[in-house]
């Protein structure tokens, strides 16, 4: 099994593994696709090109969130947590293009707590796969209440695809979705309470 060391923010070392991805059969898949494009897959320039994208998959797809169910017991039940503004990539299962995103996480504390860095990585587990928005926005909150009984779970995410800039109406537009769990969803003060903290892009 290869490890690879991913930084992906000044406190968050991530490890992905390369056990689940056929390396092999994704070069040859890629060096049939330049040459379906028309391109020469043994010129300079593409020649480490097969190579590198079976490596960006596998980081990717064997994405290894470590250890992110650790609880504390709540000090305070009904108490509002949020992490906001967690900035993560995921890949749109309609079209295999990157869609970049903006995660805004909040709970209201049940029986227990859950360590701050454990937040982002339930969103980078999720965003690793083929996702659309949607679904990741509510995988999000399920497992945040799966984990801490939350009494009520918001997250809100705002994300950027690629396959809407690049290709069909070639434009730029925020998709934003959201899950409202709980007091979150039956409550229009708690709801309302972490709205106004969250930090929304324009
Ligand atoms: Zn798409």
């Amino acid at each position: 099994m290869v490890r690879i060391d991913k930084q992906l923010s000044s406190d968050e070392v991530i490890v992905a593994k390369t056990n689940g991805v056929d390396t092999d059969r994704i070069e040859i898949l890629i060096r049939d696709l330049l040459t379906a494009i028309g391109e020469d897959p043994t010129r300079e320039g593409l020649v480490d090109t097969p190579k590198r994208i079976a490596k960006f998959w596998a980081e990717f797809i064997d994405y290894e969130p470590g250890n992110f169910n650790t609880t504390f017991s709540s000090m305070e039940v009904d108490q509002l947590v949020v992490v906001d503004g967690l900035e993560g990539w995921s890949l749109c299962e309609h079209h295999l293009m990157p869609f970049s995103f903006t995660a805004h996480v909040g709970y209201i504390t049940g029986e227990k707590v859950v360590g701050l860095s454990k937040i982002p990585r339930i969103v980078h587990m999720h965003a690793s796969k083929l996702q659309i928005q949607e679904k990741l926005t509510h995988q999000i909150a399920k497992t945040v209440e799966d984990i801490t009984k939350a009494r009520g779970v918001a997250v809100l995410i705002e994300g950027q695809h690629s396959c809407m800039q690049m290709r069909g109406i070639k434009t730029n537009g925020r998709m934003v979705t959201s899950c409202l769990r709980g007091v979150m969803l039956a409550n229009p003060a708690a709801k309302q309470e972490f709205l106004s903290i969250i930090k929304l892009g324009d």
